[in-house]
């Protein structure tokens, strides 16, 4: 056989994520740290893994509508409007997914034509290029910029579009930089966008954990609703990475088209996950307020630690992760976490993983301890001596 072949090209050429050699090399290390993984270290409360576990006693082992459960739509169409006042039906416009990486390629999916155009600001997640590259989108990647506290400018916006542009995703708060944009900022984008066709994927899966202001969501900008797809998620806010859960919410004709690739590509998400997910709705606020004051916490100190080792830190005012500059090493992003990991068995992330304007950064995720955050940075500074000798 030769499965050169038989593999569809475009899935061959898209390359593997940058990410996952840094978990393979720091697995087999006995006092490693890992700064890496964009995952918290929480355990996922247990009101909620309770309700699971009761959902299961009961014996609700079936599919569930193919939208979702009827009750966790409505809990999310509720939870839309308490946090970020938007008003969402919950039958029509509200699509529960598997994580809101399913609500991100289903988004792709459903509305890209072979060579329309998705401007993706970077650096960011890595998921969105490849998976437009795999329906044959071509991706558009603008670089963000530190001074611009890495958000998307409304010239940059405007310089990226053109006859084919049918995407923009807006991926804020942002992994890896903790880049946000607030009100004005996105009342600028929302000046360039009014008036054309271009539709907006909100990746709003870190809307919860913002530290200094409430996340303004893309949806609520005047004339935004209509062309705003949000994508979130239950993964980060309530600690429940291994229960895929997410949800998409936007206007009813793209939901129902991203409704068909579900049904037929999924049928529904787990159930007992969807479960769960409702307890987590109607319970969780508290969670949330103390897991992400806790991350507040780690977040000082390790900025902090950074910038007394002589590293710039831009200050990251959402989601869990820190991008310290190391251009004054000398180093390659990836230079720099090889060794690191080689030397001081600390996993992070080169910058340059996450698209065009990394280079010269690396990601450090602070949904780890305290007690390994310390001696992460301790660590860093054994290292940093050791470059200068
Ligand atoms: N968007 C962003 C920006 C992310 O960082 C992640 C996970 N790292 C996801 C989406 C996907 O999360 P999940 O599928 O677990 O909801």
């Amino acid at each position: 056989m030769n499965y050169n072949d038989i593999l569809n090209k475009r899935i061959q050429n898209v390359p593997p994520s940058g990410i996952r050699k840094y978990f393979d090399l720091l697995e087999g290390m006995e006092d490693g740290i890992s700064l890496g993984i964009g995952e918290p270290d929480f355990v996922t409360p247990w009101h909620i893994r309770d309700a699971g576990i009761y959902s299961l006693e009961k014996g609700f082992t079936k599919y569930t509508p193919n939208a979702g459960l009827s009750e966790l739509r409505r809990q999310i169409a509720h939870y839309m409007k308490r946090r970020f006042g938007l008003d969402y039906a919950p039958i029509g416009q509200v699509l529960v997914t598997v994580g809101g990486s399913e609500g991100l390629d289903a988004c792709f999916r459903c509305m890209l034509e072979p060579g329309d155009e998705v401007i993706i600001p970077t650096p960011s997640f890595v998921c969105y290029g490849p998976l437009v590259s795999m329906v044959h989108g071509v991706p558009v990647y603008v670089e963000t910029k530190a001074e611009n506290e890495f958000r998307l400018t409304a010239e940059e916006l405007r310089a990226a579009i053109t006859p084919r542009t049918k995407i923009v995703v807006l991926p804020f708060p942002n992994n890896p930089t903790g880049g946000i944009m607030g009100k004005a900022d996105l009342e600028a984008l929302a000046d360039v966008l009014r008036g054309t066709d271009i539709v907006v994927v909100a990746d709003e899966i870190y809307a919860e954990l913002t530290y200094g202001q409430r996340h303004v969501s893309m949806a609520s900008i005047p004339d935004m609703y209509e062309r705003t797809i949000v994508v979130n998620g239950f993964s980060k806010a309530y600690s429940m990475t291994g229960w895929r859960m997410g949800f998409v919410c936007g206007p009813k004709e793209i939901i129902a088209a991203m409704t068909k690739l579900h049904q037929y590509g999924i049928m529904s998400a787990p159930t007992t996950s969807q479960y769960a997910a409702i307890e987590a709705m109607k319970n969780g606020d508290g969670d949330i307020e103390v897991m992400r004051d806790e991350y507040n916490g780690r977040r000082r100190f390790l900025v902090d630690g950074f910038r007394k080792l002589g590293l710039d830190c831009f200050e990251p005012r959402g989601a869990f992760y820190t991008f310290p500059c190391i251009k004054s090493t000398g180093l390659s992003s990836e230079e720099f976490c090889d060794r690191f990991l080689a030397e001081e068995r600390v996993a992070v992330i080169p910058g340059s993983a996450f698209g065009p304007g990394g280079e010269g950064y690396v990601r450090a995720c602070y949904a780890a301890s305290m007690k390994n955050l310390d001696e992460a940075l301790k660590r860093l500074e054994r290292f940093l001596s050791n470059l200068k000798k």
